[in-house]
């Protein structure tokens, strides 16, 4: 396969055959950020992309899930994005999904009808980089959007049909702001009602401007059980139905759990976790 990297994926796409229908990101401005750094955005040109899909086809013969990276490739005009849908249904008649990232602006700037369409061409599942509900600090890391356009773009993708999977960024808002993070994101959670909520912890990327400002003293990391008492406050608070995971290897504690159903069980093993840190991933463990 010929891949531009490096190459992300979120950890549900394990098994999925990676097609990258956009190299890099269209905003790449979020401060805390390394993924697409080095990468100049572009769309790739519409024949490379169904030569990649039928090369696959010889490795693969069979494929079930497909993963269009990179950054966003939402990004890509809607007729485009169809013609790769078509070709990959086409090319692997058994394929049962297909997914991106989107970025936020992205949901807002196609229409329903749009978005819609994707859904019924086999666009089934897509991965939201929510980061936070506050939107002074969603200002402050430069995503491009406020907590109200947040909770627009997610919805708009779940009543055309798409199902979401939202991440949220356990640590961004660092010691002083982490309180606010914790329930403004419990908030924007509740009023988009995502199927799947994932949790990563920060980690501070060398390069990045969140970095620079660690550098300088302005940014205060949350230490282990800080992130700890975060997640606590933010899962208190959620009171819509998702399925919550924290399985990202950034995280200390891996917990699994259906929202609100599993509150009470989730919430004491962060308890148990708090007072037993010994239970946690140790820091060299951690990664992206
Ligand atoms: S967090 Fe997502 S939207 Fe922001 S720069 Fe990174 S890849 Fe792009």
């Amino acid at each position: 396969m010929r891949y531009e990297e490096p190459l992300f994926r979120p950890p549900s796409e394990a098994y999925s055959l990676i097609i990258q229908a956009t190299i890099g990101c269209s905003h790449n401005k979020c401060t805390f950020c390394g993924m697409y750094r080095g990468k100049r955005f572009r769309i790739r040109d519409i024949d490379e992309i169904k030569e990649d899909i039928l090369l696959s086809k010889e490795y693969y013969g069979e494929v079930r899930r497909i993963f269009l990276a990179d950054g966003n490739a939402l990004a890509m005009p809607t007729d485009q994005l169809l013609e790769i849908l078509d070709f990959a249904y086409a090319i692997y008649p058994e394929l049962e999904r297909v997914s991106a990232y989107a970025g936020p602006l992205d949901l807002l700037k196609k229409g329903d009808d749009e978005i819609r369409e994707l859904r019924k061409r086999g666009l089934k599942l897509l991965y939201l980089g929510v980061e936070t509900g506050d939107s002074e600090l969603l200002k402050k890391i430069r995503k491009g959007v406020s907590a109200e356009e947040m909770v627009e773009a997610g919805r708009k993708a779940i009543r055309n049909g798409i199902q979401l999977s939202v991440t949220i960024l356990i640590g961004l808002g660092g010691k002083e702001g982490s309180f606010r993070h914790a329930k403004e994101t419990a908030k924007v959670i509740n009023e988009m009602e995502p199927h799947y909520t994932a949790a990563l912890t920060l980690i501070l990327i060398p390069g990045t401007p969140l970095h620079k400002e660690y550098e300088r003293g302005l940014f205060k990391p949350l230490d282990k059980l800080e992130t700890l008492q975060e997640l606590r406050w933010l899962i208190e608070d959620i009171d819509c139905r998702t399925i919550f995971r924290s399985n990202h290897a950034s995280n200390y504690l891996p917990i699994k759990g259906n929202l609100p159903e599993d509150k009470e069980k989730i919430l004491k093993i962060i308890d148990y976790s708090m007072r037993n840190p010994e239970v946690l991933r140790p820091e060299f463990l951690r990664g992206l």
